[in-house]
């Protein structure tokens, strides 16, 4: 099993402050490092991560212990992600947009936990996304994304899963893509084969396909969804989570349509309401077994 904190152990490890309903949790020398813990909202517990500063806000569910999901706004900083075809949008405003949406969507319902990769524009490797799934213990990890292409007319959404080879071309690229990130930032540090056994990595690409296929069916006849919209590869960062987690692409920016639709609060909502339907029944099912 990957390393599993509770938050008891965390405290256990690292000493916590409790202070008017809020709990702060420092890890290895994030105060030296100028990221001192952040102002908690009432009821939420806030972490800090060393170096650099990383400030992880977790906001609670209705009732305690229940599991937490991560949602991660893909790129951000120095990394804007894809161009929309408009040219005034970049793929990293609009994950945040739609990841901060779908935060609020799962804190109203309050059957999750949940805490967000970044929640402004700041540049995070992708072992700083993955190292926060497994520090928390997430039960499942969601890596928001919009698509683009090089074809004008490609539309519409698509979920990718881990898996040793891709499902197709198109899937080989996207992960090629997106792993470029972590060689740019240095690559790997190695300790991920470490921590994963075979034998995880089966189950958690297991788990993970099972998420993609629900959150295709919660998505069918309510969003475009690309023919195929459950594809697989290689994804650097799917696989150093350590957890169960998918990679989303709402849709293409590349398209006009898709860019219209992204950029539309009415329709992120429908976005948001297929994405919170999928997690919170997948992170159910699994949690009663
Ligand atoms: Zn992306």
């Amino acid at each position: 099993m990957p390393v599993k904190l509770t938050m008891k152990q965390m405290i256990c490890a690292t000493g916590a402050i409790i202070a008017g309903g809020a709990l702060l949790v420092a890890l290895g020398g994030a105060e030296a490092a100028g990221a001192g813990p952040r102002e908690a909202d009432n009821g939420a517990v806030t972490v800090t991560l060393p170096s650099p500063a990383l400030g992880v806000r977790i906001v609670e569910a209705r009732s305690p212990g229940r599991p937490l999901v991560l949602i991660d706004p893909g790129h951000g900083g120095q990394d804007p992600g894809a161009t929309a075809v408009s040219g005034d949008i970049s793929e990293k405003q609009l994950t945040l947009q739609l990841a901060s949406e779908l935060r609020d969507k799962l804190a109203s319902d309050g059957r999750v936990r949940i805490a967000m990769t970044r929640e402004d524009d700041r540049y995070l490797t992708l072992d700083q996304r993955s190292a926060l799934a497994r520090r928390l213990g997430a039960s499942l990890y969601v890596s928001l994304h919009m698509d683009s292409a090089p074809n004008p007319l490609a539309r519409g959404a698509s979920v990718y899963s881990l898996s040793d080879v891709a499902s197709d071309a198109d899937a080989q690229r996207l992960a090629e893509a997106e792993n470029s990130a972590a060689a740019g930032a240095g690559g790997s540090d190695g300790s991920v084969r470490a921590i994963l056994s075979d034998l995880v990595l089966r189950s958690q690409m297991t788990s993970s396909a099972n998420f993609a296929e629900r959150l295709v069916r919660n998505s069918q006849g309510r969003l475009e969804l690309r023919p195929q919209a459950h594809r697989f590869a290689n994804f650097y960062v799917l696989r150093s989570a350590g957890v169960p987690a998918v990679l989303f692409e709402a849709g293409y920016i590349s398209n006009v349509e898709d860019e219209a639709m992204l950029r539309s609060p009415e329709h992120r909502q429908r976005i948001v309401a297929a994405l919170a339907r999928a997690i919170e029944a997948d992170v159910a099912a699994r949690s009663v077994r």
